[in-house]
């Protein structure tokens, strides 16, 4: 079977080192909170290009701890997009605010610059800007937005690890940034992580009490905290990853050429476009094709997966539907109906790859 996505593929391709790390921590006696996730907060921020990095229990975390850290909570109304993992709407209520949502563009599928005019009120505290699929949102007009109106700018990158945008790391732009480690993602742990950063000292002081109770010291809450702690193995997991990351994201790249070459002028076969002055770290390749479900059982009679993200915007699912504040979504809509995500892992061999690109000339004849 060639799968969408393959984790463990990257486990076997590390073994040696990540075998060694996870052993260690167990010698080591550290289990929460010791040196390896203080050693992952430096280097991922260094990385990245920020000051501070705060390593929590997941991406949907890593969203609420930033909003709890700049002091968005009840009342306050954050927009964003409906196209999303639905995390990213999660974590706004998880802190008692008010998602409000907008459509994507239809060239890179990411918020809609020209909408956040007419979704803005007197409430609004933030805009989260979700780089989908490896890609930057329109960080440019977002940004300016934002500053205007004195917004915080919220960069959800829980899918594009690495990726640039004018010749800058996504997650150094905005006020703060928040990325998820599941293990499906460019950075994945063998479990769940995330990490928030940012440049900004004192909401980094703020966020690292909030994700262990508010302590400023040890049992004593300054603030009303939560648990959202990172654990020594999975920071020394993401660690030895993080080493291979850029070689990861290059395979990506790699891959996405070869299907851009191969799939090329294929006949009712969108291919994904690359926002100028942007570097695409590709954690999805997603085309979009009128014919999607036949494609899919004819690749999954080939033993081929393929998947979809999202087969129901946020907007419409049933814990949400009729009670969140969005605009008009005909791109989003439409998206749903189109988009398809084909195998795309650093591991997948060019010769797998090639048996995916056949399978589908085949269908497409
Ligand atoms: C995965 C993801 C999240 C949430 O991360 P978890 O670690 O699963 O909580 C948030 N936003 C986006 C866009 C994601 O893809």
């Amino acid at each position: 079977m060639i799968g969408c996505a393959n984790p463990g593929a990257q486990y076997e391709a590390l073994r040696e080192e990540i075998d060694a790390a996870v052993i260690a921590v167990m010698r080591g006696h550290r289990y929460i909170l010791g040196p390896e996730v203080e050693k992952f907060e430096e280097e991922f921020a260094a990385y990245i290009g920020c000051v501070h990095g705060i390593g929590v229990a997941n991406g949907t975390d890593a969203i609420g701890l930033a909003l709890r850290g700049l002091g968005i909570g009840p009342g306050d109304e954050v927009i964003t997009v409906s196209h999303t993992a639905v995390a990213t709407i999660a974590a706004i209520e998880s802190v008692g605010a008010v998602p409000v949502l907008v459509d994507v563009d239809p060239a890179f599928y990411t918020l809609d610059p020209a909408l956040l005019e007419s979704a803005m009120s007197q409430r609004t505290k933030a805009v989260i800007a979700v780089h989908l699929y490896g890609q930057p949102a329109d960080l440019d007009s977002i940004g300016r937005f934002c500053r205007k109106h004195d917004l915080a700018l919220i960069e959800d990158v829980a899918q594009a690890h690495g990726a640039r945008w004018q010749g800058r790391r996504l997650g150094s732009i905005g006020r703060v940034a928040c990325f998820s480690c599941y293990p499906t993602k460019n950075l994945g742990a063998i479990g769940d992580g995330g990490i928030v950063t940012t440049s900004d000292s004192e909401l980094a002081r703020r966020i690292r009490m909030l994700r262990e109770y508010g302590w400023e010291q040890r049992y004593i809450s300054t603030l009303a905290g939560q648990n959202s702690r990172l654990d020594e193995m999975q920071a020394a997991i993401l660690r030895v990853k993080l080493r291979h990351l850029d070689d990861a994201n290059g395979r990506r790249r790699h891959l996405a050429a070869r299907y851009r070459e191969q799939l090329d002028g294929i006949l009712d076969i969108q291919l994904p476009k690359i926002r100028p002055g942007s570097e695409h770290v590709y954690h999805l390749f997603v085309i979009r094709t009128q014919q999607r479900e036949a494609l899919m059982t004819h690749l999954k009679a080939r033993d081929i997966q393929a998947a979809i993200h999202y087969p129901m915007p946020v907007h419409r699912q049933p814990a949400y539907a009729g009670r969140i504040r969005c605009s008009a979504m005909p791109v989003t809509e439409a998206l749903t109906e189109t988009v398809l995500s084909l195998p795309m892992y650093p591991e997948l061999s060019d010769t797998d790859q090639s048996t995916v690109i056949a399978a589908i000339r085949e269908f497409t004849g």
